[in-house]
């Protein structure tokens, strides 16, 4: 029976993110994907800042890019009685605006879900510890205190064989089998509204290039439907929200009928359309009641099913794996307990439950549930997520508090003050070094790292004899380019500031302890799991680090 780490159950975008982050932190895998390849049908596009963040971390952000369209070129949202008719309204989301650049190396990015996922499963397969195997398909799943054992079955072939793994990471999206076998509850309303998801050909410029958006909502009589720019040429999607409100069923929507609605929706009679796909699929509202059962993790949609009106279904799920792969890779490598895997469920299950509401709650304001609720437009804090998107909180065992509250804020959905807040992202701070810019962003994402004061350098001894990387900024080579850095970090000229693999803050001191190394020790311990850190120079103490730290000196 073949034997490995952990096995990656479904191959959607959740999946091949876990394969290229456990492969980057050292862990081999295999990931199956019952498909022969990647998806064929654009679901989900836009992805937040917060997501290409990551990826950027993982080297994998270029491709992307290359791979979608430039945020120019998607920099709207429209709502219109036709294409080719009256606009009703235009927003421009926060994400496109000046403001985005402050808080965020990054901006985000619109690349059709079809078209990343071959770059995220090219990625990965570079990668050298994850393996990935397509047109292969779980269908059971049973574990005990020592190990998962799947069954896996080769669609081409039929042929049946077993699989044992340390951990299993269900990604199997949102009717997961693994979740049903593990008979977890799913907290939430199913089946909120129906909807069908067309891929269509046709030159839509002549009404769509002087007003670039990534959606053109359309207030038409006869449907409430949506543009979705994939090209922004000729390649679209078009959605149908809302059916049984206007009459309709799934199985109305044959070719035929499907351009017919199309030309109805663009407000153009002769437009030439070819359909390439009829999807039909319900919007759900609901969270599973525990991501961890054991040995398994759920992730992704089979974790949280949530209406796409935010566009956070994906966005929350490569997430999800985020979290959770350093706790798997801290586990396997023996640096951590057990406890800390169950941070993954205290860290990322209430957070996938605002998520799923706040996506609910755009849906409801758009009229989605009900046709007569509204005619046009969404709550202020559609696509002004920028709170929710930077300002998550984490509260857990692998978090170590101290003594200070995050920024309060007037609404959480929208508003965003950056802080390094135990639980909460490190925030983005533009360096210099040798003339270059940085962000503190590429300082993180690859190993612990503790960030040092400008007069912190005595933690660095302390840091070695964890085996963290450290990074001293504002003495030395890397210099705090706009000032901001110790007031952002919250933090005086000899403090310091640990963050996670995640990128998140897992513990800070404002300023110098007479015993650094003890706590800086007992801060690891905590986050661990562990009973027992050495803080003599005497004790062996397990590494934290990778050794590869970006930017760490
Ligand atoms: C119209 C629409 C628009 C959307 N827009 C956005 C957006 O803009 N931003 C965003 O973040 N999200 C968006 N979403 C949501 C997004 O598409 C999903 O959240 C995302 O696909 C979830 O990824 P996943 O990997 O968890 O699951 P999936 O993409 O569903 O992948 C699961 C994979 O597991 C495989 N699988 C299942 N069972 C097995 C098994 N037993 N063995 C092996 N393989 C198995 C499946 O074949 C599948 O490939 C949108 C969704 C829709 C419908």
């Amino acid at each position: 029976m073949e034997e490995v780490p952990v096995l990656i159950i479904g191959g959607g975008p959740v999946g091949l993110t876990a394969s290229i982050l456990l492969s980057q932190a050292g862990v081999r895998s295999l990931l199956v994907e019952r498909h022969p390849g990647t998806a064929i049908h654009p679901k989900a596009r836009g992805i937040n800042a917060r997501s290409m963040e990551m990826y950027r971390q993982c080297g994998v952000e270029a491709a992307i890019r290359k791979a979608g369209l430039p945020p120019e070129r998607a920099g709207f949202i429209v709502w219109a009685r036709t294409l080719a008719g009256e606009e009703i309204e235009r927003r421009v989301p926060w994400r496109s605006g000046a403001q985005s650049a402050a808080v965020s190396p990054v901006r985000n990015c619109l690349c059709a879900q079809d078209d990343l996922e071959p770059v995220l499963r090219a990625f990965a397969e570079r990668q050298p510890a994850g393996r990935l195997r397509f047109s292969t398909e779980v269908t059971a799943c049973e574990q005990d205190d020592t190990a998962v054992t799947a069954t896996l079955v080769d669609r081409a072939s039929g042929t049946q064989e077993r699989v044992r793994a340390q951990y299993a990471i269900a990604a199997d999206g949102a009717q997961s089998i693994i979740r049903q076998q593990l008979g977890v509850p799913m907290l939430g309303p199913e089946n909120v509204y129906d909807s069908v998801n067309i891929l269509l050909n046709a030159d839509l410029r002549p009404w769509t290039a002087d007003r670039p958006a990534a959606l053109y909502f359309i207030e038409h009589p006869k449907m409430r439907g949506t543009f979705l720019t994939i090209n922004g040429i000729d390649r679209w999607g078009f959605l149908v929200n809302s059916l049984a409100a206007y009459g309709y069923k799934a199985s109305d929507f044959t070719p035929e009928r499907s351009a017919e609605l199309v030309r109805t929706a663009a407000g153009v009679a002769d437009l030439d359309v070819k359909i390439l796909g009829v999807v039909p699929w319900t919007a759900s509202a609901r969270v599973a009641e525990r991501y961890r059962t054991g040995r398994i993790f759920l992730a992704g949609d089979a974790a949280h099913e949530m209406p796409p009106t935010g566009g956070f279904g994906m966005n929350t799920g490569v997430q999800d794996v985020h979290n959770l792969a350093w706790k798997l890779a801290c586990v396997l490598q023996g640096a951590a307990s057990q406890r800390l895997l169950d941070t993954y469920h205290d860290e990322r299950q209430p957070l996938g439950q605002t998520t799923t509401q706040q996506s609910l709650n755009n849906a409801i304001s758009m009229g989605r549930l009900d046709r007569a609720a509204k005619t046009a437009g969404a709550r202020p804090e559609y696509l002004n997520e920028q709170g929710m998107i930077f300002g998550a909180q984490y509260e857990s065992s692998a978090v170590v508090p101290d003594g200070t509250t995050p920024p309060a804020v007037a609404n959480p959905i929208t508003d965003y003050v950056p802080s390094a807040h135990p639980g909460g992202r490190a925030p983005h701070v533009w360096l210099e070094r040798g003339g270059q810019r940085l962000s503190t962003i590429d300082l993180v994402g690859n190993g612990f790292v503790l960030l040092t004061a400008p007069a912190g350098k005595a933690w660095r001894e302390a840091a070695e004899r964890l085996g963290l990387g450290t990074v001293n900024i504002g003495d030395g080579e890397l210099a705090n380019a706009d000032g901001q850095w110790l007031e952002t970090y919250g933090l005086d000229e000899t403090g310091a500031v640990l963050v996670r693999p995640d990128g998140y803050v897992g513990w800070r001191s404002r300023a110098m302890p007479a015993d650094p190394a003890a706590n800086l020790g007992e801060a690891m311990a905590s986050i661990m799991g562990r009973l027992h850190l050495p803080s003599s120079a005497g004790e062996v103490a397990p590494s934290y680090g990778d050794g590869g730290v970006k930017g760490a000196k």
